[in-house]
């Protein structure tokens, strides 16, 4: 650190990205990206964008965002995109925050919550998992602080419902709840609808998981169109093109390809269900997961053993050092034959 860097971030510890690897080829199941490549249909519209690279992206991204709300069945000025749904989370963070109106989240869940609330100096305080690893959605009822919900939960992929979402969202009416949904498409019930009925409600959602552009960087928030426009505030006062125009391009393509997004989804949850059942005949307890991971331990190995173990074998998981999930690994799911690949491997290492 320079001795110029600002002491206002003395106590900032920043979020620990998944490893990216550049040394040999892993199967990567750490970072929950998509195993699939994307839609050729996205990459063909993208081509045009190819040639437009010497002009500044429309800031309003008015042909991406009919395309997201003509999908969400929600009016265009009810959506903002954003590079990444991290960046959205963070415009919340930045807009609806303060010292006055402070956060809440659970204690296990999407790390970068902690970090975006320390960055903009907002106290926060986490409420713990039930012992089941679930969130208690009554923990949130009438609590009065800005709420930020990862559904279904990251890393456990354990979903809360829609109607407690609903009581959530109702019981906190001065106050801003956020439902990040980046893994509503494998199986997660969107609570997008619930936008036309309460205006404290922002979702987020991502391309990065189901429609294969996590290195596009697409992400966009759906909320009443007097949030999305105190949103629209923060990105014009901290970057205009947040989108470029190579992945507004992409955007609106691949969601002109339903069908490969579908397809796609319902491969990664047949997936799943076959290596949850896996995992679970080799001693594994393995979180309810409706995401396109799974959260899972053996009472045998702890969780940093199989990870490294894992990893000299070429396989990529993500272990979390945290003391509460440390016996666990995420596993993202990826093709078929990665993960029997995967399951031969952790019977190698179990000795079974
Ligand atoms: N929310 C959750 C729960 C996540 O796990 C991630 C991915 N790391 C994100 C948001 C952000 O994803 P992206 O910025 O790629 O849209």
């Amino acid at each position: 650190m320079s001795r110029f860097f600002s002491k206002k971030y003395d106590g900032l510890v920043p979020y620990t990205a998944g490893e990216q690897p550049k040394d040999c080829d892993y199967i990567k199941l750490n970072t929950n990206e998509s195993p699939f490549p994307l839609s050729e249909n996205a990459k063909r519209f993208a081509k045009e964008a190819l040639n437009k690279t010497n002009l500044y992206p429309d800031p309003d991204c008015r042909d991406l965002h009919k395309a997201i709300s003509n999908m969400l069945g929600v009016s265009p000025d009810e959506v903002l995109a954003t590079n990444g749904s991290d960046e959205i989370l963070n415009f919340a963070f930045m807009a609806f925050c303060d010292k006055e109106h402070t956060a809440v989240f659970p204690n296990i869940t999407y790390g970068f919550y902690k970090v975006f609330a320390e960055i903009n100096g907002i106290p926060y305080e986490e409420i713990p998992l039930t012992e089941n690893f679930e969130i208690d959605f009554r923990d949130y009822i009438s609590i009065n602080k800005n709420i930020f919900i990862a559904n279904p939960n990251a890393p456990t992929g354990i979903s809360l419902t829609l109607p407690q979402i609903e009581e959530i969202v109702k019981s906190n009416p001065d106050n801003i709840v956020v439902i990040d949904e980046a893994y509503v498409d494998f199986g997660g019930e969107s609570c997008v609808p619930l936008i036309k009925k309460y205006d404290n409600l922002l979702v987020t959602q991502t391309f990065s998981k189901s429609r294969s552009m996590a290195g596009a960087r697409l992400g966009f928030g759906v909320a009443a169109k007097e949030l999305i426009q105190d949103l629209y505030k923060i990105k014009y006062s901290t970057n205009p093109y947040n989108v470029n125009s190579i992945t507004a391009a992409l955007g609106i393509g691949v969601l002109k390809d339903v069908e490969t997004t579908k397809r796609n989804c319902d491969e990664i949850v047949k997936n799943r269900e076959y290596t949850k059942s896996k995992l679970e005949k080799l001693g594994f307890s393995v979180t309810n997961s409706s995401a396109n991971f799974l959260f899972a331990r053996h009472n045998k190995i702890s969780g940093f053993n199989l990870y490294e173990e894992l990893k000299k074998r070429g396989i990529l998981v993500r272990h979390f050092p945290k003391k509460e999930i440390c016996d666990f690994n995420r596993i993202t799911i990826g093709s078929i034959d990665e993960m029997r690949i995967l399951i031969d491997t952790i019977k190698d290492i179990l000795e079974v």
